[in-house]
């Protein structure tokens, strides 16, 4: 057993250098389409600038979006709408295709939708992934609209704009929308793919092997969030009114048939990141209930396994997988309400949706560099205590969301002498960190430096066994979990 996973390692090791390579060669953005060039995003190219003959088509249309239900058509028709009007602000790009060939389409809002700005974090929304949750879909075409009429008004708005680049997937399951029907507030129609696989439970799982049959839309956005570093996420659903945060899953579901917390170490952010969610909130920071028969949930946000464990979940995988902090906002006690409604639902969620991804803006950031001032990629990052890393991007950024307070940085990179380092937070302001690394002396040499036992993936990952495409890339992005707990869960199931 243990020799098949090595080979299965070293093999997928090699496969993952090549994909790296490959897509380094083809440069950070995905496929940009700018309205005269569909065929640009379908192709899914690498593209640094826009094409600057936008379609004529749309220059006699007024910017405008409607409080009603938007298809797949009517959706499309307005992104590349937004992307005419609003070329400097706003790229359109598609990460890939539903099982019935939709395209999942991406829009970027930003002062730099067409490049990543170094040292300024990525944000993303994700919505509608459950097609029949339909608020959040709308919800997310309002934002766009809102954001770029804005920016010349708004120095909030401008001042986000300008500092952070916002992807926005407004439907990760249309095949599931199309089926789906408005005035149905709950039920399961609709809220799968079109294959009947629940895509948010469809991801690799960081306590439980998921031998689910990985789907077009998933894989379209395990790909997307490997390319770009976001910092910060919300996956927005319907049918509850509450912000939800990880860990989804728990080690002990096998063992207990009620929900119990299931907490990461960073438990102090994931809260307040859902109570800022909450809190701007209309209703949901009030605990208002869905049904009279149910209690609301207290603040308006509960862990995920406290309300209902679940295996594959995507935010959890964000976090584990890529150091993204992403948020579950159940936006809606009725998952698809009459289209009446929505003013409300957009007047309720503005403000928090606004003031959710400005929290990309807290903590810690920086860059790691070598002593000749080169940018180091995939540095394995750790706030001490909190024992889920992260990593550098290949300009050698690093971002983490992190509440007021003292804490140590970890570095570690292969041939390099770890460090640690000591720094504050403030609440005002991300604190800046660069951080070099100096290359370790070889044996003959005084400092002399081992790769450590800590750096290797957790060890109960080895015990469950999972397929290695579940494993997490690179050693570092779970970077020395050797806690008591992971011993424990590793002696019962080694
Ligand atoms: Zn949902």
């Amino acid at each position: 057993m243990t020799l098949i996973y090595k080979k299965m390692k070293t093999i997928c090791l090699v496969l993952l250098f090549i994909s790296v390579s490959s897509a380094d060669d083809a440069r950070v953005n995905f496929g940009v389409e700018d309205g005269t060039n569909a065929k640009l995003a379908e192709q899914r190219n690498y593209q640094s600038s826009p094409i600057q003959n936008y379609n004529t088509e749309f220059s006699n249309e007024p910017y405008a979006i409607g409080f009603n239900y938007h298809d797949y058509e009517q959706m499309t028709k307005f992104l590349r709408l937004t992307t005419s009007k609003f070329p400097s602000l706003t790229a359109l790009y598609s990460i890939g295709k539903s099982v019935q060939g939709r395209d999942l389409w991406v829009m970027v809002v930003s002062a730099s939708p067409y490049e990543h700005m170094i040292g300024k974090p990525d944000v993303k929304y994700v919505a509608n992934m459950h097609g029949n949750e339909a608020v959040s879909r709308e919800l997310m075409l309002h934002l766009i609209h809102y954001l770029v009429t804005s920016y010349a008004t708004d120095p909030y708005v401008r001042w986000m704009l300008d500092n952070t680049r916002i992807h926005i997937l407004p439907s990760m399951n249309p095949d599931g929308f199309e089926v789906s029907k408005e005035g149905t507030c709950e039920g399961g129609q609709g809220r799968y793919n079109a294959r009947g696989f629940d895509l948010n439970r469809n991801f690799p799982d960081y306590f439980k092997q998921n031998n689910r049959r990985p789907q077009p839309e998933t894989e379209a956005v395990k790909e997307w969030v490997s390319k770009i570093q976001f910092v910060l996420s919300g996956s927005l659903h319907g049918g509850a009114l509450v912000a939800s945060y990880p860990f989804d899953n728990t080690p002990n579901s096998l063992f207990q048939n009620y929900a119990a917390p299931s907490l990461t170490p960073d438990d102090d952010v994931f809260k307040h990141l859902s109570l800022v969610y909450s809190s701007n909130h209309a209703k949901m920071g009030r605990g208002v209930s869905c049904k009279s028969s149910t209690p609301g949930f207290k603040q308006g946000i509960t862990n995920g396994a406290a309300w209902y464990p679940l295996t594959g979940g995507m935010q959890d995988f964000n976090y584990v997988w890529h150091g993204c902090m992403e948020v579950t906002l159940e936006v809606s006690c009725c998952k698809y309400p009459p289209a009446n409604e929505l003013p409300r639902y957009w007047e309720d969620n503005k403000m928090s949706l606004v003031k959710f991804l400005s929290e990309a803006h807290r903590g810690i950031q920086g860059f790691v560099m070598d002593d000749n001032g080169n940018p180091l990629e995939k540095v394995s990052l750790k706030i001490k205590s909190r024992d889920i890393g992260f990593q550098t991007t290949k300009y050698g950024e690093f971002w983490r969301i992190l509440l007021p307070g003292v804490y140590k940085l970890e570095a570690y990179a292969d041939g390099y002498v770890p460090r640690e380092i000591e720094f504050m937070v403030v609440n005002d302001h991300p604190t800046l960190l660069n951080v070099t690394l100096y290359v370790a002396k070889r044996k003959d040499g005084p400092t002399y430096y081992r790769p450590q036992q800590q750096h290797q993936p957790p060890q109960y990952h080895q015990h469950l066994g999972p397929p290695y495409d579940q494993q997490p890339q690179g050693s570092g992005i779970l970077s020395s979990l050797s806690s008591g707990f992971n011993n424990f869960f590793g002696s019962i199931f080694g």
